[in-house]
């Protein structure tokens, strides 16, 4: 089938909105070689994964879209900074750097460097979370919720009902339902509440400023803090300059500002907005819970100087972070995603809809509507689209979901999706066009597939490495 180029809405002036053709704001300076394989190829891989896309050896896949996570291509900058890295064990300079970055772009008086996002969340947890206590959160995410729950705390989602809901085209799908919190703060003990920024398992769905004012003053009423989940928080920025009036002519260095000013302290990874490897952090404004986290880092992550993290890897998240906020950069990297949705929508694909930041997400139910949810559709899904083509994605339905702390049973979300992550600076168009093609053959495939059993599953977070047989 011919590849029909969409118009991709990539500008926010009206002039520009004129032209069709858009490129990256780079080029290309090294290049690391992809390795094709034929469909028997991929089938004894899948086989020996156990039909779980984790499980896959990474040089057995072609174009990986499992996630954005650490995943993205550094720039020659950060590379250069890479070289001054001070591994000092104490006071690395880079530390300054790092500390000085997240104050002037997000705004937090203390920052606690962390190896990625889940190690500033364990923290968090840990210093605020008391058993029996509630955690209000625009929708879950995986490793987020386990440590509120690790730490004794409920997770309770507070989202707005078009969240859950796949074909709702509202434009701020991660919005907090103010009645739904209320109602939460008024019931419960609060210690705080969790606001994400996109929403990651809503579809990667941006939270207005609006929201996140009402959610603020809510909050100041009720006497409880607000933690950001910051780790898509730039391309939030992004969505609120491009859909939220009044925010159109400002920065996104200062829209991201104005959004962190009504929170208390972030969790980060950097892995993600930060575009680096590997590395995260922890903000606050208020000294005592700062004292609190330099105290447990010691224990878990390292020197509050560093928590896990060589000088090399600060300072690259440091210069990541100055570069996220660029608007060209921010433009082709929602652009790209928005291109790859655009195609699939054209083919009347079914996807989440608004397209979201980093990903788009196919809806499984839609491609196996006779399938049921216990034979788990989104990773067969997931599975088919490795086997036609060996572009890996990941599911984002009832085996990430997990089950009930309480009773065991297996949650059934009412998202069932297969999630295509696209990594920053990484793939070109003409790899979004390879993947819409597969995407479309698996959709149109006559023969329908029945399903998956689970063979193996594990205590904590199984998604990543349960195995399956097909039915
Ligand atoms: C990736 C992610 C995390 C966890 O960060 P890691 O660096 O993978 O530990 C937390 N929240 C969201 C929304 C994420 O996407």
């Amino acid at each position: 089938m011919k590849v029909k180029k969409s118009r991709t809405n990539l500008s926010t002036t009206g002039q520009q909105r004129q032209r069709r053709s858009w490129a990256e704001p780079y080029k290309i300076k090294m290049v690391e070689p992809l390795r094709m394989t034929s469909p028997q190829q991929r089938r004894r891989a899948i086989q020996a994964a156990g039909y779980n896309t984790f499980l896959l050896r990474s040089e057995d896949v072609y174009i990986d879209l499992l996630t954005d996570s650490g995943t993205s291509a550094m720039s020659d900058w950060q590379w250069a900074g890479m070289m001054l890295g001070d591994e000092a064990y104490a006071g690395s300079r880079n530390f300054y750097n790092l500390e000085e970055a997240v104050q002037e772009h997000y705004g937090y008086r203390y920052v606690i460097p962390t190896h990625q996002g889940r190690g500033a969340e364990h923290i968090l947890s840990q210093i605020l979370i008391k058993p029996g206590d509630t955690i209000p959160g625009n929708m879950y995410f995986t490793t987020t919720r386990f440590h509120q729950e690790h730490a004794g705390g409920n997770f309770v989602d507070i989202i707005i009902d078009e969240a859950h809901d796949s074909r709702s085209l509202h434009p701020f799908k991660g919005n907090i339902d103010l009645k739904k919190l209320e109602r939460q703060l008024k019931a419960s003990r609060v210690p705080y509440v969790c606001v994400a920024a996109t929403v990651n398992m809503a579809g990667g769905q941006p939270i207005s400023m609006r929201n996140m004012k009402a959610v603020s003053q809510l909050c100041k009423k009720h006497k409880t803090k607000i933690f950001l989940d910051a780790t898509r928080a730039v391309e939030n920025a992004y969505f609120i300059k491009t859909r939220e009036k009044g925010y159109g002519e400002r920065s996104l260095k200062s829209i991201l500002r104005e959004f962190c000013s009504y929170s208390d302290g972030c969790t980060m990874s950097g892995k993600k907005d930060s575009l680096v490897n590997i590395g995260g952090w922890l903000a606050m404004n208020d000294s005592s819970i700062a004292e609190e986290a330099r105290n447990l880092i010691v224990v878990y992550e390292g020197l509050h100087t560093y928590g896990g993290l060589a000088g090399r890897d600060m300072e690259a998240m440091a210069r990541g972070i100055v570069e996220s906020v660029d608007e060209n950069h921010m433009r082709a990297r929602i652009g790209q995603v928005e291109y790859l949705g655009q195609l699939l929508l054209d083919w009347k694909i079914p996807i989440v809809e608004p397209i979201g930041g980093h990903a788009i997400y196919l809806d499984a139910r839609r491609f196996y509507p006779h399938m049921p949810q216990d034979n788990f559709p989104a990773q067969t899904l997931a599975a088919e689209l490795y086997l036609d083509s060996g572009v890996r994605s990941m599911e984002r339905g009832i085996v990430s979901a997990g089950r009930d702390k309480e009773s065991g049973a297996n949650h059934h979300p009412s998202l069932e999706l297969v999630r295509l992550t696209i990594p920053r600076r990484v793939y070109t168009q003409a790899h979004m066009d390879v993947v819409a093609e597969s995407v479309e053959s698996v959709f149109r495939k006559p023969r329908k597939p029945r399903g998956l059993a689970m063979t193996y599953e594990p205590k904590y977070l199984r998604f990543f490495q349960a195995r399956f047989r097909p039915k």
